[in-house]
């Protein structure tokens, strides 16, 4: 077995500090590569050693490998960890890494090309069992062709790019007369996103809830899940809240989802960390979207609800040691959340919305976590995704949960950029995510940016009238009119 000493990590923000803490907690010294945009980020400050890569732009830097792997060489480090993003899942990187005599902290070169591609991922785990949504198994290019498809499919459908990723490359079609412009544009998209245009047609689940398996193998064959994450609440098809378990699966689903999930990984003979992806429909069936073979961004709720701290578990495996539990050793302890904290104006269309953190104060206090790579004063870069932090509650049940969301969420301070939180805010008090009722469909169906666009919010309202009946029902000294007082917004973008 190889110890890893020293490690590299190629990526940027709270997902490299988040790495980096764990690697340091386990004796092992730290690399931050960084781009001239990060040269004070956190991540750099935070590292042993940091080496700059480049140019801003992540073309020029986060994503060129021979950069990377030299700097590996520079530092003298026995491992890399890929992060999640830039160059995590690019199977040519992992191979990369190997030739050059270093331990990649994440799956192998082969299980990465299996599931890169949407299509390639679910013929390898159609032979394993593994429900899949009604569509092709083939690219299609000849929009007769999928004219065809689509009417034997039904309408809607969902045209979708093989390499897809981020929600790029998708496009709903409702009737036939939509679909050769919508296969156009998907077409299109996919080839400027990704160079690669093929497109392959699946049955459109209409309301279906996003719930995905974390699965982790070792070197030896042994693969467990560690439970499921509920991701429905979306924007854009990309996730802003998360939590785990889900409200709606019942002992009996879990085991049979999480069974299809492990399967699914062993079909690629994987090891390390993944993720498999399904929807799951109104009348419980659940379909294989994807996996993703990496760390996930969600991550956290995984570690909220099983105490394991997954960034340690990927470096042992890497390091050739054995999973240290069997399925039936592990157990969900309460519930957690974790909300998205982005530079983005839900108000408007929930574009990014980059600027200087004029404040930035965290919330505290038990059962909470915030995993960022900011600090106040610090601007975000224009070049790089917009998440400023992950909020991470975790309690006994998933009311306590919601309620310690409610309550952080209201603490944390930020001005100077828009961001999700008072959308988040929304969602915590709806009655539709509350009672659990909800899917994918969430935003489509209630919200509106109305909602927050008042200096006054609904949402700010309702805290306001939850925050005063409990402060008089408990006696204290306050007054409800000083409680309104405070609950002015936090969140608001201060333009003074
Ligand atoms: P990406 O890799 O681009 O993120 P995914 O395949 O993971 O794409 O899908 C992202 C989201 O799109 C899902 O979480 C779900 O909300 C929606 N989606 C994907 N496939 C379907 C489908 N067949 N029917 C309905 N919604 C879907």
């Amino acid at each position: 077995m190889a110890k890893i000493k020293k490690l590299l990590v190629a990526n940027r923000g709270e997902i490299a500090l988040r790495i980096m803490r764990s690697a340091q907690e386990m004796g092992i010294k730290t690399v931050a590569v960084f781009s001239e945009a990060d040269r004070q980020a956190l991540h750099v400050r935070f590292a042993d050693e940091a080496v700059c890569i480049g140019p801003p732009p992540s073309a020029q830097s986060y994503l060129v490998m021979d950069k990377i792997i030299a700097a590996a060489h520079e530092t003298q480090v026995d491992a890399i960890h890929p992060g999640y993003g830039f160059l995590s899942e690019n199977e040519d990187f992992a191979r990369r890494v190997k030739e050059a005599g270093l331990i990649f902290v994440g799956p192998s070169a082969e299980s990465m090309e299996i599931m890169g591609s949407k299509l390639g991922a679910k013929a390898a785990v159609s032979k394993f069992n593994v429900p899949l949504v009604p569509g092709t198994a083939e690219p299609v290019t000849d929009v007769s062709v999928a004219k065809i498809i689509a009417k034997e499919i039904g309408y809607p459908v969902l045209i979708k790019a093989s390499a897809g990723g981020g929600g790029k490359g998708m496009r709903i079609v409702t009737q036939e007369n939509e679909l050769q412009e919508q296969m156009e544009r998907a077409i299109s998209e996919a080839t400027s996103a990704f160079g690669d245009g093929s497109v392959f047609i699946e049955k459109y689940v209409s309301e279906p809830r996003h719930i995905e398996f974390q699965i982790f193998g070792d070197q030896h064959g042994n693969v467990v899940h560690l439970f499921e994450r509920e991701c429905s609440i979306q924007r854009r098809h990309q996730k802003v809240i998360e939590e785990a378990p889900s409200s709606i699966l019942t002992p009996e689903l879990r085991k049979k989802m999480g069974e299809a999930a492990v399967n699914a990984a062993k079909a690629a003979n994987y090891y390390n960390a993944g993720t498999i992806e399904f929807i799951l429909d109104e009348k419980m069936n659940f379909y294989f979207l994807e996996m993703n073979t990496r760390l996930q961004v969600e991550h956290p709720v995984t570690e909220q609800i099983t105490g394991l701290d997954l960034v340690k578990l990927q470096i042992k495996i890497a390091e050739g040691e054995k999973l240290p539990f069997r399925q039936e050793d592990l157990k969900i302890h309460g519930h957690a959340i974790e909300v998205r904290v982005y530079a983005e104006d839900p108000a408007n269309n929930f574009l990014p919305d980059i600027g200087t953190l004029k404040t930035y104060r965290r919330p505290q206090g038990h059962g909470i976590r915030v995993d960022d790579g900011f600090e106040q004063g610090m601007s975000i870069p224009f070049y790089y995704d917009p998440m400023i932090a992950k909020m991470i509650c975790h309690d006994e049940t998933r009311e306590r949960a919601i309620e310690k969301t409610i309550r952080a969420i209201h603490e944390y301070e930020i001005t100077g950029v828009e961001t999700t939180l008072g959308f988040c805010q929304f969602v915590m008090h709806h009655h539709a995510f509350r009672s659990g009722k909800f899917s994918t469909k969430f935003v489509e169906q209630y919200f509106k940016p109305e909602v927050l666009k008042s200096e006054m919010t609904d949402v700010e309202e309702m805290i306001a009238s939850v925050l005063a009946s409990e402060l008089i029902s408990s006696a204290t000294q306050n007054q409800p009119t000083d409680v309104v007082q405070k609950t002015e917004s936090k969140w608001k973008k201060n333009r003074a």
